[in-house]
């Protein structure tokens, strides 16, 4: 099993359940950059501060401030342990710096996978998600769902829905990472660490090919 990972994808691929999973399977480390700059800007950190409205209008957060903080978490994080990082490196001047950290430390990236999806499909996905505010665990009201309804499973309080996900944002979202998808996955392609896998599957037979892949 690889266990240096990056999952690609746009917002509501099912990067986050994928993760979940590799973690209660695996053990496997999840570092979601969404949530630990949602977690600096209730904190009201300078990270937080210059990062709050670029999360509000679903805009990305400027490359300087999000190496910053994933550089911050690289210095001390196990990455012998293994790890699945979701939703960071989303541009090339993020792909690059973070190769090069990870050389540094002889640990690079075994597997890059990438869920491949249409707009309609996040649409549905997302206006159905729901997220605990304590740990960051995504649930979907179908295909993910708490075992208490409205409750985190882990930390047994009340799950909440994200304001950057609402639908105007959600498509701006998408769009965005259409724009950076394309070389980003050319990147990863060309260190043959590249995998698509379709985010339409359901989450098992996505969790399945994940697996495949990363074996
Ligand atoms: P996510 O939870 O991954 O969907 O991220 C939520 C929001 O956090 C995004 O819409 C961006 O505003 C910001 N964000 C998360 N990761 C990054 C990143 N690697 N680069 C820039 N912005 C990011």
């Amino acid at each position: 099993m690889k266990r240096r990972i990056i999952l690609l994808g746009p917002p509501g691929s099912g990067k986050g359940t994928v993760a979940t999973r590799l973690l209660q399977e695996f053990g496997l480390n999840h570092i979601s950059s969404g949530h630990l700059l949602r977690l600096e800007v209730e904190k009201g950190s300078a990270i937080g501060q210059r990062a709050r409205l670029f999360l509000e209008k679903g805009e990305l957060v400027p490359d300087r401030t999000v190496l910053q903080l994933m550089g911050q978490w690289l210095k001390s994080a196990p990455v012998n342990d293994g790890f699945v990082l979701d939703g960071f490196p989303r541009t090339l001047s993020q792909a690059k710096p973070l190769d090069q950290w990870l050389a540094m430390r002889n640990a690079p990236i075994q597997a890059v996978i990438l869920y491949d999806c249409v707009l309609k499909l996040i649409l549905d996905r997302i206006t159905g998600r729901w997220s605990c505010p304590k740990c960051g665990r995504v649930y979907h009201i179908y295909s993910a769902p708490p075992k208490v309804a409205g409750m985190c499973d882990d930390c047994s309080i009340a799950l909440t829905q994200r304001a950057d996900d609402s639908e105007a944002v959600v498509r701006k979202r998408f769009e965005i990472d259409r724009r950076h998808a394309k070389p980003l996955a050319d990147y990863y392609e060309q260190q043959g660490k590249l995998t698509v896998v379709d985010a339409a599957l359901s989450p098992d037979e996505r969790f399945a090919k994940t697996v495949a892949a990363l074996n």
